[in-house]
């Protein structure tokens, strides 16, 4: 009986994010618990959206679905990176109310629940990198830095207290507490557009499921995993130009991938800029859209990093090639 009630309350929690928390005494807990051990019944919408790619077996490929798959991915990525992340979390340009509103729906859609969790989180993982409070550290493991950390019952809950500037606005509160709504009206808005071009366009050999799986399900899961290796092999691999106190390196592959994200030693040495790729090679696609974004007048004040940052980081690269050329100097000696 007991179990059947944590279970219901969990299920009720899959649509309410904020509904309460079972507290194991069958009573209603305002707070949910500060536990870090997995609610395996929590997260069962995480397993099932990476089971559902499997159907892939049965509704087939067709070149318009993987084109699909691949613009859901890459118009989410960047609503995460350049709007959950540059703009919710670190405040680094300015819009007004609407695009906020819209750039929030398009990063809710990609299934890494609302703006106001995903910025408290990461607010707190810039004060306590890599240090004991850091709930996604890979100190804790790498799995868990990957995809551990935010199936524990302390990761679940919204800390309000570090995100006052966003939870003024009630419309953000409300696609954060229904954050399965955006996700699920966006894989029916697949569904419904594969079933028009099936019959429309029967040309394409598509269909509303084959829409379904590769639009939503399969592209949300490249998403997110895309997204988690910021916290976990960022973390752990790629070169480390800034000394900073945390293990945060700068990778390529990783950049190109998140759009721009792989950035993350830079990002962290100097985070309140728009800009991750500090220097021309260091390619940061997010950032060239914001900036057509702001010629656009969508956006404004982006701010940028410091003279004596980037300064800072030539000499730091010179130092380490110097390093490098007297190793294998060395070496061949
Ligand atoms: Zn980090
Ligand atoms: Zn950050």
């Amino acid at each position: 009986m007991k179990s059947l009630r944590k279970f219901s309350y969990n299920i009720v929690r899959w649509f309410d994010s904020e509904a309460a928390a079972y507290d194991g005494n069958e009573n209603i807990q305002g707070d949910p618990q500060n536990s870090r051990s997995v609610n395996w019944q929590r997260i069962i919408p995480f397993f099932a959206v990476h089971i559902a790619c499997l159907s892939v077996i049965w509704v087939g490929w067709s070149p318009v679905a993987v084109a699909v798959c691949l613009f859901m991915f890459w118009l989410r990525m960047f609503a995460i990176t350049a709007f959950y992340h540059r703009y919710f979390s670190h405040r680094s340009f300015k819009t007004n109310r609407f695009w906020q509103f819209i750039f929030a729906v398009i990063g809710a859609s990609a299934a890494q629940r609302g703006p106001l969790w995903w910025a408290a989180h990461h607010r707190k993982h810039h004060k306590h990198s890599d240090d004991d409070h850091d709930l996604h550290s890979p100190k804790h493991g790498f799995l868990w830095s990957h995809m551990g950390w935010f199936t524990c019952e302390e990761a679940f809950k919204t800390d309000y207290s570090v995100i006052k500037d966003l939870a003024k606005f009630p419309e953000l509160r409300f696609l954060n507490r229904f954050d399965i709504l955006v996700p699920f009206l966006t894989a029916l808005a697949l569904f419904g557009f594969g079933h028009l071009l099936e019959i429309y366009y029967p040309e394409l050999g598509t269909s509303a499921w084959q829409m379904l799986i590769w639009g939503f399900f399969i592209s949300t899961v490249i998403l997110a995993h895309g997204t988690f290796t910021i916290n976990s092999l960022c973390h752990t691999w790629g070169k480390r130009r800034f000394s900073t106190r945390d293990q945060s390196r700068n990778n390529f592959w990783l950049a190109l991938l998140t759009l721009g994200e792989g950035w993350h030693n830079n990002h962290h040495r100097y985070a309140a800029s728009a800009k991750q790729g500090f220097y021309w090679w260091e390619i940061d696609i997010s950032y060239y859209i914001l900036k057509v974004m702001s010629w656009l007048g969508i956006i404004h004040d982006l701010r940028s990093v410091p003279q004596r940052i980037l300064d800072e980081g030539r000499q730091l690269d010179g130092k380490l090639e110097r390093d490098s050329a007297e190793r294998s100097i060395r070496l061949g000696s």
